[in-house]
């Protein structure tokens, strides 16, 4: 069976001319798909009830299925979604009171390598890599289940996507051109994959560049993510430069704030020191509970100091609105399988 979901324009296009159809009906069948987002053929009205039942015996719009949706207080929807071979990812929307975007969490795998020692995801270990149709498909469930059209995508779910970057590359350059979301609502969050980030700044992606970065020392960061015996801090951040040159783009540090290992006044001077040279906002996120390990949240007092002691140095500090924890979709609680939840 096609699968029409994550189909660019052109290719519906050849399908229709395989079928005898005009190129017409490739627009209206896309319009249906990536705007409308109708689960089935059957729906596409402006179509005959012949061409339908045509384009039926061939193809389906989706052969994924959401196993699993939980609905937060806070308005945050936490989707498992199942792809044909039974395995499955978890994907976020987000929405904020005071602004009309509403934002997918999308996965790029099922499971992580990287095992960060914070993280509910890199627990589970890896399985595989999603294909960029799998990755697009995530963002149709959730506007086929809410009637609502996404306007932002952070690639933030489970999952390293510099450890899958063709697919990665692929699902935005579906996103841009056929969901129409600009490159700039598009954000990459990394544990800093080096050479990942050296191809995007070879391509001057415009996307917004998210760097998990989490302490500003070897030894403190070592002790988080094992990534960096393999991606030092000096290298990353020659890196990031290359990358801010490029591109022109800021890129935005992601800090995790544990109670009592990383959030002391000391490691704020250290981490202004680290990231005066660089060209960047940064995103303080308080630890969000992984019942795997001992971590702390800091108090909102130890936040805000550490808010201060950064803003100082000249840098625009936000710290992430928590979402979902009620339902485990917050930052790193994300695991994939319909029992821990
Ligand atoms: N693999 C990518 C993207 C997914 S994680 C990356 O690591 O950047 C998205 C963000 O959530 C990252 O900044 C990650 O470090 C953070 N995160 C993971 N576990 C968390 C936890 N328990 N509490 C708060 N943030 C967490
Ligand atoms: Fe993987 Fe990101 Fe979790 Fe680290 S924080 S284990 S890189 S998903």
């Amino acid at each position: 069976m096609i699968v029409l979901a994550g189909m660019k324009l052109q290719e519906i296009e050849e399908l229709m001319l395989k079928l005898g159809a005009s190129k017409f009906r490739a627009n209206q069948i896309h319009n249906w798909v990536y705007t409308k987002s109708i689960s089935k053929i059957d729906e596409m009205s402006n179509l005959s009830k012949d061409f339908r039942e045509k384009l039926s015996e061939i193809a389906v719009i989706t052969d994924t299925n959401i196993k699993v949706k939980q609905v937060s207080k806070d308005g945050t929807i936490k989707y498992l979604i199942e792809y044909p071979d039974g395995e499955c990812v978890e994907t976020v929307l987000m929405r904020f009171d005071n602004r009309a975007n509403l934002t997918a969490c999308v996965s790029s795998q099922v499971g992580c390598a990287v095992n960060c020692s914070f993280c509910a995801t890199g627990k589970g270990g890896f399985k595989r890599n999603l294909t960029y149709k799998e990755i697009v498909e995530q963002v149709l469930a959730i506007q086929r289940d809410t009637g609502l059209k996404v306007t932002n995508i952070v690639f933030m779910g489970q999952g390293e996507p510099l450890l899958n970057l063709d697919n990665v590359l692929k699902a935005i350059d579906i996103f841009n051109e056929d969901f129409q979301i600009g490159a700039r609502r598009i954000t990459i969050s990394t544990s800093g994959i080096i050479p990942g980030i050296d191809e995007l700044a070879s391509l001057e992606l415009q996307s917004t560049l998210a760097i998990s970065l989490h302490a500003p020392s070897h030894d403190l960061r070592k002790m988080l993510m094992p990534i960096e015996n393999k991606y030092s801090l000096p290298d990353l951040k020659k890196s990031l430069k290359n990358y801010i040159d490029k591109t022109g783009r800021r890129i935005t540090i992601e800090y995790i704030l544990i109670h009592g290992f990383n959030d002391s006044s000391e490691v704020a001077k250290e981490l202004a020191v680290f990231l005066k040279d660089l060209k960047c906002n940064i995103n303080l996120i308080p630890y969000n509970s992984v019942i795997e390990n001992d971590y702390k949240k800091p108090s909102q007092a130890d936040i805000m100091k550490f808010k201060y002691l950064l803003e100082h140095s000249g840098k625009k500090v936000t710290v992430r609105l928590e979402r979902g924890a009620d339902i485990d979709a917050a930052c790193g609680q994300l695991r994939g399988k319909a029992n821990s939840i």
